[in-house]
């Protein structure tokens, strides 16, 4: 007899649509197609040299073995007092678990919290990722959309009328990937209250908090009340931040019993974190952070320059993110152009145009729960985002 290969659930997640977009785009440089990626979300800077050298000392002083699951204790105190001195949270770190990146402490957290059928209310434009571990975990994503005429923040009106008693936890994603939407503090307090009073946790990813370009404050949740820190479970990671997306080490800190539970699982699924790579974080979080400020800097240049262009592009508007390195324009003015028989529906067309004709991969909206925009990353040099913006202006010459 036939079985089944792949398990119902597996087979029924998406496949990550930024990473789609990346296949695409190796697949025509395989062709010696010189392709300009706007797709990839992550720095371009290399990983600082006093983080470097800490991984260099941690492996020749022989720190290659297991380690505690959740985390050397050093790291975890090196959480704690980052929590402490950048957000005005305290945790204990036992509160704390280190986990691979904040994407692996993510579905720790839907694994531990949601039982069959839990929602989990989502604003959109949202991260790819969240969805799918939701669902994954047995629980069910319930989204809004956000409005861009309110630069894409979530409002207290919203959250409101999506509300239902089914809902278990509520995403905040500030700044958000991929608008760069950063929640207002008075909304946010807003927000919390409603959901907290009705037992709901609130799940709050921050691993953009200190990629932010002076318009907005970043305020973590946690920190307007005993009562919604009780409630609320903060995501982070020293991927975006620090450059290291490839090091994977996230964390998560919350209540003592859901981070427990969480520490207890990842103990079976996956172990501890590399014990060199922890070695590392905890010289990210407690060493010299210029390096941080001159990459944010630079990001904030790269921003200006981009939305400029963009603006100055006909059927295409854009806003300025209040953070993270992403642009999100509207590219609604394009649809109904056509070329060499083809009609710009939607845009994931957009987002094909865009690599067939200008050789530039950006990823469509659509990926992250929102049509009729497109995501550009400019976390690139200045070089290549001069030459993939002077590539998509040329090609909008072929429409007609
Ligand atoms: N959350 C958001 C909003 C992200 O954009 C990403 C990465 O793109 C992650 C989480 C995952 O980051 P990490 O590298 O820490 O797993």
């Amino acid at each position: 007899m036939e079985k089944q290969r792949i398990s119902a659930q597996v087979a029924g997640i998406s496949p990550s649509a930024t990473e789609s977009t990346s296949f695409l785009a190796n697949q025509l440089r395989r062709k010696g197609i010189d392709i300009i990626s706007f797709a990839q979300g992550e720095p371009d800077f290399d990983t600082p040299d006093h983080i470097k050298q800490a991984a260099v000392d941690a492996i020749h002083e022989g720190f290659t073995k297991y380690t505690d699951v959740p985390g050397i204790p050093e790291l975890k105190e090196a959480v704690a007092l980052k929590l402490q001195r950048e957000n005005n949270i305290t945790y204990d770190p036992d509160q704390i678990v280190i986990s691979s990146g904040a994407k692996q402490a993510l579905y720790e957290v839907f694994r531990t919290i949601l039982n069959p059928g839990d929602q989990v209310l989502i604003p959109t434009p949202c991260y790819v990722s969240y969805a799918e571990q939701i669902k994954l975990a047995g629980g069910e994503p319930v989204f809004f959309a956000t409005k861009e005429e309110n630069n894409f923040r979530p409002q207290f009106d919203e959250v409101k009328e999506h509300y239902s008693s089914t809902i278990k936890a509520f995403i905040i994603n500030s700044p958000n990937n991929p608008t760069g939407a950063v929640f207002e503090r008075e909304e946010l307090q807003k927000i919390a209250d409603f959901l907290v009073e009705r037992g709901v946790y609130l799940i709050t990813d921050e691993v953009y908090e200190h990629i932010m370009y002076d318009t907005m404050q970043h305020i973590s949740v946690a920190s307007l009340g005993d009562k919604i820190m009780d409630h609320s479970i903060v995501v982070n990671s020293v991927s975006k931040t620090y450059a290291m997306t490839g090091w994977r080490v996230g964390y998560a800190a919350g209540p003592k019993d859901v981070i427990q539970a969480m520490g207890d699982f990842q103990g079976h699924a996956s172990g501890n974190i590399n014990s060199i790579a922890q070695k590392a974080a905890v010289t990210a979080l407690l060493g010299d952070q210029q390096p941080v400020r001159d990459m944010v800097a630079e990001y904030g240049k790269r921003k200006n320059y981009m939305v400029e262009r963009l603006n100055a592009m006909p059927g295409i508007t854009c806003r300025h993110p209040d953070g993270a390195f992403y642009t999100f324009p509207n590219i609604t003015g394009l649809f109904g152009k056509t070329y060499d028989g083809n009609t710009i529906e939607n845009d994931l067309d957009a987002a094909k145009f865009f690599l067939e004709k200008a050789h530039v991969a950006v990823v469509p909206g659509a990926a992250f729960n929102s049509s009729g925009y497109v995501r550009f990353v400019f976390a690139k040099s200045m070089e290549e985002i001069k030459e993939g913006l002077d590539r998509i202006e040329q090609s909008l010459d072929l429409l007609s």
